[in-house]
């Protein structure tokens, strides 16, 4: 037989597209047997994400791995559409039968299909032409089960969540307070909603679910979707988690001017604020936050973007004079920087001088800021971010709690923000015992990856599974 191939379908974006072909180069590493990649890439619906896209595959090409490239023809995508989860959800269903050709012509056997969460519809694809038909979760098993259980929330419950009596049961969680739902479920008219429901269901229906976790960061919430909680006991589902899987950008020639700036602070000293490729602030908030920071009288590396230019969607650099108290820099430049641009946060996490992050929770932002044992106040702000924040504080152990409030825009007052970055720095119980779970899940996420780790095994086990079906297709 000739090397089976496992084909990759991942939707556009740094932390989807980067997070699937980093899993299945470590999937290629790790297997006993000789596999390749196929990557099957729809065209990025915008200038700036097809470059992105266009970089990383460069970089993938030069890296001499068993990896190919196969460029999808364009659709024209919808202009119809209401919510961003929506439209990728969307044009991931139109290529239905440009993925269906692609497989269909390639010459090796097909070892199977890891399918990106946006693209479940392409499960249809798989059961047609009889491959197994994998969905790869970028962020983590708590997310999972939130979406497997959705089906059947939807009947449960006929209102909003936000107007819902007490609290959601969703197996392998603690009690989920409504306000802390994922925001594309936030409003059931709304287009998102009706998407997030119909991944839910068609999750169930994969051959399994790869998820960017590690089996000892979220034992409960992987162990419900494994024995068929989260479905109602319809079917026990096999899940693979295989994280964290981070990509590390490569060392630079020059240390950056933040870490240039992080020498010269003490051990764990220093408080991170960045969030994410989404975050930005407008400037009444941005003041807030800077008299929280000032008034915490602890040190801090503050990345600030500012609102998208009109017809955007991405945060612009910040313009820290219109954005910030006047005298602000002035008075702390001791010790603080704000950082008006792209900082190179997995750089920084790796700093001894961080000792806290606050962060707007994005999962990856998440992994990394364990690998590192870096405690974190959960500022959630878009996607999956408040049920996240809600899983770092309540389930996992390894945060400080921080009032948002989602109906302002998820404002947060000054003085909040002082109290939670107290008690995340040094101050009481709580801060306490969020840095010393977070200082364990350090050696548990370099443990899962290592050899003999949970997360290595599960990438040996799921590239066994991927030869069978390979060896299946060849035979039939
Ligand atoms: N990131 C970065 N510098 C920034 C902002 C973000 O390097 O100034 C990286 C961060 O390290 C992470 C990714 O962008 O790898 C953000 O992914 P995450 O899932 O946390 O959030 P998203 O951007 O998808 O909301």
């Amino acid at each position: 037989m000739a090397t089976p191939t496992v084909v990759l379908v991942p939707v556009w974006g740094a932390g989807h597209l980067m997070s699937l072909l980093e899993s299945g180069k470590r999937l290629l590493a790790r297997s006993v047997r000789a596999l390749s990649l196929t990557v099957l890439v729809m065209r990025a619906p915008t200038e700036q994400l097809a470059a992105e896209v266009a970089a990383h595959i460069r970089r993938e090409e030069d890296s001499g791995l068993d990896v190919r490239f196969t460029h999808l023809p364009a659709v024209a995508p919808p202009t119809d559409w209401v919510g961003i989860e929506e439209f990728i959800s969307r044009i991931a269903q139109m290529h239905a039968p440009h993925v269906r050709a692609a497989i269909s012509g390639l010459a090796p056997p097909v070892a199977g299909v890891v399918l990106d969460f946006f693209c479940s519809s392409l499960l249809d694809v798989c059961r047609d032409l009889a491959v197994p038909g994998y969905v790869y979760f970028t962020s983590n098993a708590a997310m999972v089960a939130f979406m497997l259980r959705l089906p059947a929330l939807h009947e449960e419950v006929p209102v909003e969540f936000e107007e819902m009596e007490g609290a959601i049961d969703v197996p392998g969680l603690p009690p989920v307070p409504p306000s802390c739902v994922p925001t594309p479920v936030t409003d059931k008219k709304n287009p998102n909603y009706t998407w997030f429901t119909y991944h839910g269901r068609r999750f169930a229906e994969a051959d399994a679910i790869i998820i960017n976790t590690a089996a000892e960061l979220e034992p409960s919430a992987l162990a419900a979707i494994a024995d068929g909680r989260c479905t109602r006991g319809v079917r026990a589902l096999t899940v693979y988690p295989i994280g964290p899987v981070i990509s590390f950008p490569p060392p630079p020639e020059q240390p950056h001017e933040c870490v240039r700036w992080l020498d010269g602070q003490a051990p764990a000293s220093v408080v991170l604020l960045c969030f994410g490729s989404g975050g930005f602030f407008a400037a009444a908030q941005a003041r807030e936050i800077a008299d929280g920071l000032e008034r915490s009288g602890h040190c801090f590396l503050w990345v600030l973007r500012g609102p998208p230019a009109p017809g955007a969607r991405h945060p612009t650099d910040a313009n820290l004079d219109e954005m910030l108290p006047e005298g602000f820099l002035e008075r702390t430049k001791d010790r603080g920087l704000v950082w008006p641009t792209w900082a190179p946060q997995t750089e920084i996490l790796a700093h001894a001088a961080v000792g806290g992050f606050v962060t707007h929770g994005g999962w990856n932002s998440a992994l990394e800021s364990l690998w590192h044992g870096v405690p974190m106040v959960p500022w959630p702000l878009y996607a999956e971010q408040h049920t996240n924040a809600f899983t770092f504080v309540a389930a996992m152990g390894v945060a400080v709690a921080m009032k948002v409030d989602r109906k302002r825009d998820n404002f947060v007052e000054a003085a909040e923000l002082e109290r939670a970055v107290k008690e995340l720095m040094g101050g009481g119980e709580e801060g306490r015992k969020a840095r010393e779970k977070a200082s364990e899940m350090k050696a548990v996420c370099r443990n899962a990856v290592e050899e003999g780790g949970s997360s290595y095994a599960a990438l040996q086990r799921l590239s066994e599974e991927l030869y069978k079906g390979a060896v299946a297709v060849t035979n039939k």
